[in-house]
């Protein structure tokens, strides 16, 4: 017999459905048909670089605004699904990844209620999770597929940025492992790019425009001129051995 509280209610050890509640259905008219009869095979996450998720769902919902995303999850690990999955919601934009672009069409997009220059909370990261495993088995999509919107948008876009913990989803399969051999000595831009693009980064940008991009999703703290160890994460340790 467990002795509770006054007021605090009993929780059954059987999961209950209110454990893992549905999204918040507000739906968003900023989307449209998937061109080509594409699926989706990528997830880009964003953030808001918004103070409230109330201002960013307003947003996201602005006729006038034409952006949307298929989802928003809030800094206390709220839900909310805007468009539906079957359809092209309006996040991404210009841009492209392994050579494809269109990616609103390939893609599900997921914001992240973070203003930018703060750490993302337990309760958004582990609903994330939650949520990357629900639509990575209903579309069968790998951990390569799931990007950032600088990945894709280099130079343009920065979410979602510096202070998120790509490392995390890493570790527990949600994001493709990053490589860990030593770089070369003679760390050519040439190469760079090369393994770069190989990896999914093909985005017609200069040389700086490139690492920034680079380092933004392995290694936002490193500055100064390209260095051996900005290969690490690309892997391929074969063609520079
Ligand atoms: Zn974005």
């Amino acid at each position: 017999m467990v002795m509770l509280a006054p007021g605090i209610p009993a929780r059954s050890v059987v999961p209950s459905t209110t454990d893992q509640p549905q999204p918040i259905w507000h739906p968003s008219p900023n989307f449209g048909p998937r061109r080509d009869g594409l699926k989706p095979s990528l997830i880009v996450l964003h953030f808001t670089a918004m103070s409230k998720a109330a201002t960013a769902i307003e947003r996201l919902c602005d006729p006038a605004a034409e952006v949307s995303a298929h989802y928003l999850i809030g800094g206390n690990g709220r839900l909310w699904q805007l468009v539906r999955e079957e359809d092209r919601a309006w996040h991404a934009g210009a841009g492209e990844w392994h050579g494809k672009d269109d990616i609103n069409s390939r893609s599900i997009g997921i914001e992240l209620d973070n203003r930018g220059d703060h750490p993302f909370s337990e309760l958004q990261m582990s609903k994330l999770e939650q949520l990357l495993k629900d639509i990575m088995g209903r579309w069968s999509i790998a951990s390569e597929g799931l990007i950032g919107h600088s990945d894709m948008a280099p130079g343009r876009k920065f979410d979602p940025g510096s202070r998120f913990d790509w490392q995390r989803l890493e570790r527990q399969g949600f994001a493709a492992c990053r490589g860990c051999d030593d770089g070369p000595q003679n760390a050519q831009p040439d190469l760079f790019r090369a393994l770069a693009r190989d990896a999914g980064f093909t985005a017609d940008v200069d040389d700086e425009t490139l690492l920034a991009s680079v380092r933004l999703r392995y290694r936002p703290w490193a500055k100064g001129p390209l260095e051996p160890a900005d290969f690490t994460p690309l892997g391929h340790t074969a063609l520079w051995t």
